[in-house]
């Protein structure tokens, strides 16, 4: 079956599909982006996905340029057309094509792009055995709840951690506290017991993954803070994870040098992780 985008209103084939050389989201990365994963053909925490898209346009004041109700049939047709069960879509907004010049352009059209790719889940004894992530420094811009095409710093901070052949860097403020992973959010549970996690703020993205463990382990009576913690509450922590829509909720048992929970995936991830699988379930059918 071919592989179909989705380019401002036509659907191509993905080998052939482009978009100009004087796109802003190009020439400034000037433009948002979403991935949202799907299982069975159905979108898992749509609404979230597109509450947080609208902030981020919002934010930079560049439109959607379909309406809402429209983008969710786009959305449909495209994933009809790609004949995949489960996977991920990206949707691209870029404020669109204009004369080179910083100021926003007046009168011009958002441009939209959709692809769809298969689905990222960590191997198997990936979420058993957990993985290794190493520190980096967060070389971000200051607006990251913001999710900008923008990935310059992530970028460079995942290369760190596949060369260093370990699965996530952690990006670390420069007085030592932890904001989230390169392409993740980063939780702890202190040896008290209690889950920890970055509050929402312009440090982060407000990962929906993050939101959505949160809300599981209050409901589940895990005690859960959302404070920031340092390098050092994180290497002596009795359990750590990241979150993310792509690796759902992955066990941390090695930070830099330093073996987190004796290097035994912990209870309370494990824990979480079942809810999260279950919240999978609940709402597309689909067993991790
Ligand atoms: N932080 C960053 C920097 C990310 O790129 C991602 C992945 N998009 C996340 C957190 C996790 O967000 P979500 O759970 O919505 O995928």
């Amino acid at each position: 079956m071919a592989r179909i985008a989705y380019v401002n209103g036509r659907y191509v084939d993905h080998a052939l599909a482009s978009v100009h050389i004087e796109d802003r989201g190009y020439q400034f990365s000037d433009g948002i982006y979403e991935y949202i994963a799907f299982y069975n053909g159905k979108l898992l925490d749509a609404d979230a996905h597109f509450k947080r898209l609208e902030r981020s346009l919002n934010e930079l004041e560049i439109g959607l340029p379909v309406a809402p109700a429209a983008l969710g049939i786009i959305i449909r047709e495209l994933i009809e057309r790609n004949a995949r069960e489960d996977g991920g879509l990206y949707i691209q907004v870029t404020r669109g094509v204009a004369k080179r010049d910083h100021v926003f352009p007046k009168n011009v059209r958002p441009a939209l792009v959709m692809t769809i790719c298969g689905a990222k889940t960590p191997k198997p004894n990936e979420f058993a055995d957990g993985v290794k992530v190493i520190t980096a420094p967060d070389r971000r811009w200051g607006r990251r709840d913001i999710k900008s095409v923008s990935l310059l710093a992530n970028i460079m901070a995942k290369q760190e951690a596949a060369r260093q052949k370990v699965r996530e860097a952690l990006l670390v403020r420069e007085d030592g506290t932890i904001n989230e992973g390169s392409a993740s959010n980063a939780f702890i549970v202190s040896k008290a017991g209690t889950l920890l996690t970055h509050p929402l703020d312009e440090n982060i993205l407000g990962g929906i993954t993050r939101d959505v463990v949160l809300k599981l382990a209050r409901k589940a009576g895990i005690s859960a803070e959302e404070k920031a913690f340092s390098i050092s509450d994180a290497k002596n922590a009795a359990e750590a994870f990241i979150t993310s829509t792509s690796i759902n909720v992955l066990p941390v048992v090695k930070i830099d040098d330093k073996l987190v929970g004796g290097g035994k995936v912990g209870e309370v991830t494990k824990k979480l992780g079942e809810l999260y699988n279950a919240h999978i379930l609940k709402q597309t059918g689909k067993v991790i």
